[in-house]
């Protein structure tokens, strides 16, 4: 078996006979050095891995473009519950800054038609002898 000369340490070893590329002694401070390093690289390819990904993903649709839109045409169900979600963080915005700001009443400049009255909870308001809606046009 030939001497290596450990990575760590600098001084000269024989790796065992079942890895035969083997980069360290086996004294424990080399051992756990390392183990450090093989730590390290898997973080990096771990990044690696992800920036990668993203890259890929990134280049598929450069490749196809139109896919969302064409996805989004054929399925009106997915289209919908973003709409919902979207609705739903801006409520969530809204009414948050309903309660932190002094509300003005603003005068009245909704249109006649139809409009979605939804109802709103907002934390901190615990009046129970009323609603708070969320008025959306039905076309908007
Ligand atoms: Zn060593």
């Amino acid at each position: 078996m030939e001497t290596k000369i450990c990575a760590a340490c600098g001084k000269p070893f024989t790796p065992r006979p079942q890895k035969p590329r083997q980069k360290y002694c086996s004294s424990p401070n080399c051992q756990s050095k390392r183990r450090q390093v093989w730590q390290k690289e898997r973080l990096q390819d771990d990044q690696f891995h992800q920036e990668n990904q993203a890259d890929a993903q990134q280049e598929w649709l450069d490749r196809n473009p139109g896919y969302w839109k064409k996805y989004r045409s054929e399925h009106p169900e997915y289209v919908e519950q973003n709409r919902k979600k979207q609705r739903d963080r801006d409520s969530k915005t809204k009414s948050e800054n309903l309660a932190k700001s002094d509300v003005s009443i603003q005068p009245n400049t909704l249109q006649a038609g139809l409009y979605f009255l939804r109802p709103v909870k907002i934390p901190g308001l615990a009046k129970k002898d009323v609603w708070v809606v969320e008025i959306t046009p039905v076309e908007p």
